[in-house]
């Protein structure tokens, strides 16, 4: 019997996910190594032991391409997404104005995460596996992780980490790789995670915020099927969370808290949680124009928002277009 063409995808965000969603829908062996314990990479929730939720990457995503439109609206119908109706401003010294946008921001339902779960169902993922190196074996790759275990052997590999991490993996084994990652930053960006204790009477659910450290704060519990907590996230700017990006987590969770309040206008009101997680690969500051770049001498691949994203948007549909590149090539 013919064997099966063996894929190994590094990374369950959604790039990775959507990549070997596309390549199992048409036959491929794929398989999923993920570093962290849960999927969905920068698609991220967090709950806490009130049974509150904080979706503390992504926030939302628009759709502007009918290929991505298909899936929103497969998720929508799903139940796993939705669209936000919260009320979402632009804040500056305390003036706040609506935004005139015309087009629909979609969240998952009941998390951001569950787009993710969406995608992953009946794919083989395996957790807790963070590779370390790629190794050729008898004319395939083997893929070591961190406790030394080797995955494989797979015809063809696809990583779907960040820029640098995919450099360190794949660049000595792939000059065309290495060439085109190299050209890519990231920005970092420091996200503060609250839970407020008390009533807080704020006439918005969400705003981009401008002259200030913090860029975005959103009431988390105004997306639909979240727990009805006070709950809020703010992300500060690109710029400043470049400037503050060593300092502790503790310092700045108080620094933005602090100008949470003072963007809000609103006292020092009680906190029953607040953490600050640091986003070291937020956003691609310049993606590349090509949505992946592929190795056919090394069989060797890479893809994600930083392809021809950026956003959910961008890494969906440089996954999909991954995928294809390379069925289209079997
Ligand atoms: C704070 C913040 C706010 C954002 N806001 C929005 C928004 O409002 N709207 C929007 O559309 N987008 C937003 N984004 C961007 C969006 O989250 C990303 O564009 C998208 O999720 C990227 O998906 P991806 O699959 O390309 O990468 P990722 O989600 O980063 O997935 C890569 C995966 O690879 C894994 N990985 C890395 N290295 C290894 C390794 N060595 N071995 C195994 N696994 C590995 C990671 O753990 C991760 O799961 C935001 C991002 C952040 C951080």
């Amino acid at each position: 019997m013919e064997r099966r063409f063996k894929v190994g995808v590094v990374g369950a965000g959604i790039a990775g996910l959507a990549c070997a969603q596309t390549l199992r829908n048409n036959g491929v062996d794929v398989t999923v190594l993920e570093k962290s314990r849960g999927i969905g990479g920068r698609v991220a929730t967090r709950r806490i032991d009130s049974g509150a939720s904080f979706d503390h990457g992504a926030q939302y995503f628009t759709v502007t391409d009918a290929i991505f439109e298909k899936q929103v609206k497969l998720w929508c119908d799903l139940g796993v997404a939705g669209v936000w109706h919260g009320r979402i401003v632009s804040l500056q010294d305390g003036e706040f104005a609506d935004l005139q946008e015309p087009r629909d921001r979609f969240i998952g339902v009941p998390t951001m995460n569950a787009i993710a779960q969406s995608l992953a169902l009946d794919l083989d993922v395996r957790n807790d596996v963070t590779v370390q190196a790629v190794r050729l074996s008898n004319g395939k790759w083997q893929l070591r992780d961190a406790t030394g275990t080797q995955h494989g052997p797979y015809d063809f590999v696809i990583s779907t980490a960040p820029p640098l991490q995919t450099r360190t993996l794949l660049g000595d084994r792939s000059a065309t790789v290495a060439g085109r990652v190299s050209e890519v930053r990231m920005a970092p960006c420091w996200a503060v995670l609250c839970e407020i204790g008390e009533t807080m009477s704020v006439p918005y659910d969400a705003a981009f915020v401008h002259n200030s450290a913090l860029s975005w704060i959103a009431r988390n519990s105004s997306k639909i099927g979240r727990d009805a907590s006070n709950c809020w996230v703010m992300h500060a700017s690109p710029a400043w969370s470049q400037h503050h990006l060593e300092e502790s987590a503790d310092l700045i969770a108080r620094t933005l808290i602090d100008e949470f309040w003072k963007v809000t206008l609103q006292p020092a009101l009680t906190l029953t949680f607040v953490v600050a997680h640091r986003w070291r690969y937020a956003l691609p500051i310049e993606p590349l124009p090509e949505r992946f770049v592929i190795d056919l001498d090394t069989n060797l691949a890479a893809c994600g928002d930083w392809c021809g994203g950026p956003r959910i948007e961008g890494a969906f549909l440089s996954g999909h277009a991954m995928a294809n590149a390379l069925l289209a090539r079997l």
